[in-house]
Parts: C-alpha cells; structure tokens; sequence
C-alpha cells in the first residue's frame, strides 16, 4: 500500500477506535480520538522508512519490529498506542496489496501475504482500504470488550480468570 492508503487507514482506524475506546460519544470521545490521530498515523507511516534505508517490506515489515514498539509504553511509559500504528500497517500490506511482507525478517526473506489484495495504483485501492479498517476495528472492538482494556493494559475477567487458571 501506498503512503495515502496508509495515512487514510490510520485516520479511520483513529476515529474508530477512538468510539471503541471511548464510546460516550461526547468531548471525551473527541479527546481519544485526538490522542490516538498522531501516535497511529506516525505508526502507520514508520515501516516504509525502509525504502530508504534497508531492504523494502523486510526491514521494517517485521515482528521484531512490532515488539519494539509493544515494549515501549511497558517498559518506558511512552509511544503509547503506536504499535496499533505500525501493526495497521503491517495488516495492510498483507491483506490489501499483492506484495506481502518478510514477517520473520532477518530469520528469513520470506514475504507473505494473502491472494486477495490490489496493486496500489488500482481504482479499488482506497475501497479496499475501508473494508480492511472496518475490519481492524471489529478485531480492536472484540479484543477491548473481552480480551484486554486497551485504555490500562488490565485483561477482561475471563482472561483474568484464564491466566490465573494456567498451572505455572
Ligand atoms: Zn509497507
């Protein structure tokens, strides 16, 4: 996907999921919506700073690049909300281009990416992109309400009650 694309699905993902996280609908929602717009659109925008430096869709396209970001609002209470930024982008370039990315890079060159998406240049390209974020924010909607409280990090209580249970 293109820089457009990326920015666009940044921009709806943020509004998004700033109803997900916020759903009162009123100036608090506005307020995430803010909070989230700059951290994800410079998330979204990061991976394709390899094709400047480093290998295209490999050096930057990777998990250990995602785990980087993920570590940081854990380990240094800062970049909070950007790895949902780098990891959008990620989801793009498998699912709505023809190109995949090297997921496992450096371990292996190998790109993947799945048979359904478009070349960028195509008239279908930003279409594609709203189904794919409408998409991202069911996954970001269900993941909040049972997975884990995206706002504090806590995990809902069935997971709460599902890790308690492992025999560790
Ligand atoms: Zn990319």
């Amino acid at each position: 996907m293109n820089k457009k694309g990326h920015v666009l699905n940044a921009i709806l993902l943020a509004i998004g999921l700033g109803y997900v996280l916020q759903p009162t609908g009123d100036v608090e929602t506005f307020v995430t919506i803010a909070e989230l717009f700059v951290p994800l659109v410079l998330g979204a925008l990061f991976p394709d700073v390899d094709t400047a430096f480093g290998k295209h869709r490999k050096t930057l396209h990777n998990l250990p690049v995602l785990a980087v970001f993920l570590a940081y609002p854990i380990y240094f209470g800062n970049l909070r909300f950007v790895w949902i930024g780098v990891l959008t982008h990620y989801v793009l370039d498998v699912v709505g281009s023809k190109r995949g990315i090297a997921l496992f890079y450096p371990l292996t060159k190998t790109e993947y990416g799945l048979p359904v998406g478009v070349t960028t240049s195509s008239k279908y390209a930003d279409a594609f992109t709203v189904a794919i974020t409408l998409g991202e924010l069911a996954v970001l909607a269900a993941v909040q309400f049972f997975v884990v409280d995206l706002n504090t990090g806590a995990p809902r209580e069935a997971v709460a009650a599902l890790i308690a249970g492992l025999p560790i």
